[in-house]
């Protein structure tokens, strides 16, 4: 055998595992093989690495999936918690606002009767609707002070997120 046939042959069987190959040349292929073990050799290593090749391929594309699903599922929930913040915030300013109003207006209200109570003079009523419209706010900063992050970005965050993620379902 000469080594063209050698190299027609390897040539045939590289090109076999990637595209179609003409009848008469799998026809003279066959033979060859059967008679050239180094060429056989050949065919049965292309054979074996094709199939890991595909074998490969099929157990990574779950892997793919999985992973870019959980990628996709991460940026959900980012998302989630972006929103339940900006709910938050809202919540939080309605809240203050409105024990604002509510604690000048029963400084207003009682305020003058406090004072007279307590002995102070009734020029201290005045002034105080202003301390009672800061009372709140004040409130809120030293609890924020107080419980920073476990309560007002952790466990709330996720409650409101899954509320959100409740009420699509
Ligand atoms: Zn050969």
């Amino acid at each position: 055998m000469t080594n063209r046939e050698h190299e027609r042959a390897i040539d045939l069987i590289t090109r076999r595992g990637a595209e179609e190959i003409a009848a008469p040349d799998t026809a003279w292929l066959e033979p060859h093989l059967a008679t050239c073990d180094e060429c056989a050799e050949y065919a049965a290593l292309t054979n074996s690495t094709g199939r890991i090749l595909r074998s490969v391929a099929i157990t990574a594309s779950p892997a793919l999936v999985a992973t870019t699903q959980a990628r996709l599922r991460a940026r959900a929930t980012y998302l989630h918690e972006q929103r339940a913040r900006m709910v938050l915030i809202a919540i939080s300013f309605c809240i203050g606002a409105m024990s604002s109003a509510l604690s000048a207006w029963l400084w207003w209200r009682f305020g003058g009767w406090v004072a007279r109570h307590v002995g102070l003079s009734s020029a201290i009523v005045e002034p105080g609707i202003l301390l009672f419209l800061l009372l709140p706010a004040v409130v809120i900063a030293g609890l924020l002070l107080a419980f920073p992050h476990p309560i007002f970005e952790g466990s709330l965050m996720l409650g409101l997120a899954g509320e959100h993620e409740g009420e699509k379902r």
